[in-house]
């Protein structure tokens, strides 16, 4: 316990730290870190590294994905106690595809304040040079390891209009790259960012099919981190939009039925000429 309440007794902070170069962390979070009581830390290894490069002294309790369900009670009443608390993940912002969220929500609920000191941050830092929308973009964290289940995910994404922003293990970018080019075409404009702020910082650009190329021509291509950052689908005009829902219906008619009846029917609900659907049908069949 503190000697005395500080103006900080009681506070939650969520320090982002650097994403690979040390030089990132700002100044805010240093004074943060030597101030607080204890840390909480994903990895109290790792963290003690980051301190001991920073040259402060601190003392750690780790809080992971495996103990925060229960460990978040032991800092709630640290913190109801009167002390500080730095909430700290390996890299990055915490609680971005990192632990904290358990942890933040209850504090909120306790009524304990929570303040965020800004930092690096892998998605922001990948999308800042990506030369790709930043006006509207959507975060889908880690695709689904298994394969049909990243499929499935990146089909239920093949109309989002907002550039689309990924975290990905470097085992398994070609795999993924492969799955993208599947399921939006190999046209889409893709940029992948791998080992942000690090000595081999690489971004590979271009068309999706293109990217594909580049990753097979890099023998590092499977190390280090990376964002993967997809162009948003092509805004479509009503005529264009009907075409592809009616093509979707007629696919899913010519499962069950045969040519004549799925034209019919399809006529029926969308009520577009029968003999245009029949010849569709034909076309997809
Ligand atoms: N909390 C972190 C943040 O704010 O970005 C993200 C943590 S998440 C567990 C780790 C993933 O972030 C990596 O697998 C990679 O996709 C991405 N990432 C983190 N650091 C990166 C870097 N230096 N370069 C590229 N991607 C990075």
């Amino acid at each position: 316990m503190p000697a005395s309440r500080s103006p900080d007794a009681g506070t939650l902070y969520i320090v982002a730290t650097p994403i690979g170069n040390l030089g990132d962390i700002s100044q805010r979070a240093i004074e943060v870190l030597d101030r607080v009581d204890c840390i909480a830390a994903e990895d109290t290894r790792h963290t003690q590294r980051l301190l001991q490069a920073l040259g402060l002294h601190k003392p750690l309790l780790a809080l992971h994905e495996h103990n925060e369900r229960h460990k978040h009670e032991q800092v709630l009443e640290r913190l109801a106690g009167g002390e500080s608390i730095a909430l700290v993940s390996d890299a990055g912002t915490p609680l971005i595809s990192d632990p904290g969220f358990i942890l933040v929500r209850a504090a909120r609920e306790a009524g304990l304040p929570v303040v965020p000191m800004p930092g690096p941050c892998a998605i922001v830092t990948a999308l800042s040079a990506a030369g790709l929308p930043t006006d509207r973009f959507t975060f889908e964290g880690f695709l689904p390891t298994k394969r049909k289940a990243r499929h499935d995910a990146l089909m239920a994404l093949r109309s989002e209009p907002r550039t689309m922003v990924f975290y990905e293990a470097p085992h398994r970018i070609r795999e993924t790259v492969d799955t993208l080019v599947e399921v939006m075409g190999g046209e889409r404009p893709l940029v992948l960012a791998r080992e942000l702020t690090k000595a081999f910082e690489t971004y590979y650009s271009g068309s999706a099919g293109q990217v594909v190329e580049q990753l097979a021509q890099d023998d590092y291509a499977e190390k280090g981190e990376y964002v993967v950052m997809l162009a948003g689908a092509p805004e479509q005009s009503d005529s264009e939009a009907r075409a592809v829902d009616t093509d979707r219906l007629l696919a899913t008619l010519l499962k069950e039925v045969p040519v004549k009846v799925a034209a019919r029917l399809a006529a029926e609900i969308t009520g577009e000429a029968r003999n245009a659907l029949y010849q569709r049908a034909l076309e997809l069949k």
